[in-house]
């Protein structure tokens, strides 16, 4: 193949792209991982951590994707054969719902559609019924990527508060953190689930958990689902010094102290305004090409990702291919009944107005190359917005 100049535009809600600073701070030696150094580097990170998550009692980090603290959370908190509530409204939240099956438990599934948020009514309704407190957990994806909805959580709890129910409240909030505004404490969530590779703006292979202290009072007490690497009582003790019951990925941590520092320098809630702009830029410029964000709910719009629909007989994937050969950029596939009907815009983590300026360019040449029926005006719509707000 031969070279490429300019950067690749990896422009998916996830991963995304790694500052220079992250790659820097990562391109250190490997130190020992049971010293005194490494236990005051990990210290630090539970510290800003637990910032980013909005103040949790501990937040475990494993070496996994993602998926696999979906799998930490469950084997942690609920006995084997325990039923959990699982809100379904996108791919991932199938996915969560399917692992959940695999490892045992009862999973009730409630579903909407998925150009919708989680409805907390419908949640209240069916806990007011569980009088015998059958659920043990309730599980919600805070933005699905898939569909780029985002749920309201802080109404989740409020659901399970109306009905007095004591299930444990989990969150998958891998594309929303450093995204959208994320509370932990404030919102009463048990465990929260994310993953390195999207607003922590570092390469895949680390796995957050975040935990209430009921969370790990429940993890205490209840009979426990096997497991065994995923186990949070090793992790704890371990943990207590900044260390870890196996050989962590330390270049990942090195990443993961810079990154972390540089949310604290933008501020929280800076970081969030940022990605609420670009989001509302992009949909500004969906709007300009008459074509339709999948998300039907303009309060549940996403700040991580918009996904776009093509219209009846046209093919997504091959626009997505085209825009890959012809200007360098990678745009979100549809996932599971989704593919070739959408296409995705990541505008998450390490991104300002003219990069994503460019992605929208690329876009927009993408639809005029590969016969997309489209309106022109896209990114003047995009451009406009930025220029003004
Ligand atoms: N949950 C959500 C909302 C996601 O977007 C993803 C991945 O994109 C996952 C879970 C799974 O994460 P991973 O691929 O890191 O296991």
């Amino acid at each position: 193949m031969s070279y490429r100049s300019g950067r690749h535009f990896l422009q998916l809600p996830g991963p995304t792209q790694v500052p220079g600073r992250v790659f820097r701070a990562m391109a250190r030696a490997v130190i020992d991982h049971r010293g005194p150094g490494f236990g005051r580097m990990v210290l630090g990170l539970f510290e800003g951590l637990k910032w980013v998550f909005g103040d949790p009692a501990h937040v475990f980090i494993f070496p996994s994707s993602a998926s696999g603290c979906w799998e930490t959370a469950l084997v942690n908190t609920l006995s084997p054969g325990d039923r959990v509530l699982l809100w379904n409204n996108g791919f991932f939240t199938s996915k969560w719902g399917g692992f959940a099956r695999e490892l045992g438990f009862d999973v009730e599934v409630r579903t909407g559609d998925w150009r919708h948020p989680a409805d907390p009514e419908r949640l209240a309704a069916r806990l007011a019924q569980d009088r015998t407190r059958q659920i043990q957990a309730v599980l919600i994806v805070h933005n699905e990527t898939s569909t780029g909805v985002t749920s309201d959580i802080a109404a989740v709890r409020a659901a399970l508060d109306e009905a007095h129910h004591p299930a444990l409240l989990m969150v998958d909030a891998v594309s929303s953190l450093a995204a959208t505004p994320y509370r932990q404490a404030e919102w009463g969530v048990d465990v929260t689930v994310c993953g390195s590779q999207k607003g922590l703006m570092l390469p895949p292979g680390l796995g957050f958990c975040a935990v209430s202290e009921k969370a790990l009072d429940r993890h205490r007490e209840v009979a426990p689902a096997p497991r065994a690497y995923f186990d949070w009582t090793a992790m704890l003790g371990d943990n207590e010094g900044g260390y870890f019951p196996y050989t962590p990925p330390t270049t990942l941590l090195y990443g993961l102290e810079a990154s972390l520092a540089m949310l604290r320098e933008e501020g929280a809630d800076a970081t969030c305004a940022r990605h609420a702009r670009l989001a509302e830029a992009t949909r500004q410029a969906v709007a300009g090409w008459s074509l339709r964000n999948y998300c039907q709910d303009p309060k549940a719009v996403s700040n991580a990702g918009t996904t776009v629909m093509v219209g009846e007989g046209e093919d997504a994937e091959a626009f997505r291919l085209a825009v890959l050969e012809r200007f360098d950029m990678s745009l979100g596939t549809g996932l599971g009944p989704l593919k070739g009907k959408v296409f995705r815009i990541g505008h998450l983590g390490d991104l300002n107005e003219l990069m994503l300026m460019g992605a929208l360019a690329g876009v927009e040449m993408g639809l005029k190359t590969s016969g997309i029926a489209h309106t022109a005006g896209g990114l003047a719509a995009a451009a406009e917005f930025l220029a003004e707000a």
